[in-house]
């Protein structure tokens, strides 16, 4: 079940998958099925299953963002344990995605979930059709900006404009020099952009995606925590608004040729990694025909 979400959540996914599976093995069979990396002072990273995960440590108790599917909490408080005796106070979630903010389920009697309004709307909506039906919303949303001090540390939740969803957040961590993008930005296993899932259905949007990742760009940060993949650099995310700006072009002109959604989508599978089946072609071809349409 896990596997399949993780697939359908992440464009170019079968080689990811593959690389997954390569790298664990790699790792030998006791390998975890979740990875802690420290990344900066008091700042961790838990990657595996679905999106990563940033934990914050502050003497006043943890800032996380995002929370994976539902099962994986028991994988994320025993990595939480080991770096800090203190709760979970805070959840800020990237998107409404079940790979993202699925574990809610879990954490919501106990942790403050802080989402968009519009990530809370489509999880009370079940925007996401393969989502499971038992999906939590936060309790305390925000439209453009929301501010959480504890223990002397602050985070900062910031809403763009629409890309993947109609309700990205950017968590920034403005003494780290850090961002969680959500997926807003993913990245392959080798380094190279994620081509990107453009959820239709939850309002995104191929047009808008470039012009919110130029508004991330402005704010002062070394360091990218993708949506998925490995941890990056600020100059990856011009590499991967770059990527979406080809494939919006590519797509666009075949558009405004007269190409069927057929054709279009053979172009994005062989150009662009879209794998016939795949949520890409189920959320994104669609909606793409009409907006680029225009
Ligand atoms: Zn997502």
């Amino acid at each position: 079940m896990s596997r399949t979400l993780v697939v359908r959540c992440f464009a170019g996914a079968f080689l990811l998958m593959g690389a997954w599976v390569a790298y664990t093995q790699n790792q030998g069979k006791q390998a975890p099925q979740l990875k802690l990396n420290k990344i900066k002072e008091d700042l961790y990273e838990i990657e595996g299953d679905g999106g990563n995960v940033a934990v914050y440590l502050t003497n006043e108790g943890v800032i996380m963002v995002d929370d994976k599917y539902e099962q994986d909490y028991d994988e994320i408080m025993k990595d939480v344990k080991s770096v800090t005796n203190l709760p979970v106070r805070y959840i800020l979630s990237t998107h409404y995605h079940a790979d993202h903010s699925g574990g809610n389920t879990r954490f919501a009697g106990q942790t403050e979930i802080v989402s968009t309004l519009n990530a809370h709307n489509n999880i009370v909506n079940h925007v996401q059709s393969n989502a499971p039906n038992d999906m939590v919303a936060a309790r305390v949303t925000f439209t453009t900006q929301s501010d959480i001090f504890l223990g002397g540390k602050h985070v900062q939740a910031k809403y763009y404009g629409r890309g993947h969803t109609n309700g990205d957040a950017v968590i920034y961590f403005p003494d780290l020099k850090l961002v969680h993008t959500g997926d807003l930005m993913t990245m392959g296993p080798n380094g190279n952009p994620g081509s990107p899932l453009i959820d239709y259905p939850g309002g995104g949007s191929v047009v808008e995606w470039t012009k919110t990742l130029d508004e991330v760009a402005k704010l002062d940060f070394d360091t990218v925590i993708p949506g998925h993949g490995p941890v990056s650099k600020k100059a990856d995310i011009a590499s991967y608004r770059a990527n979406v700006e080809k494939l919006r072009n590519r797509a666009q002109s075949l558009i405004r040729q007269g190409k069927s959604q057929d054709e279009v989508g053979k172009v994005m599978t062989a150009e662009f990694n879209w794998q016939p089946g795949s949520l890409n072609m189920q959320w994104s071809l669609p909606g793409m025909m009409t907006e680029l349409k225009k």
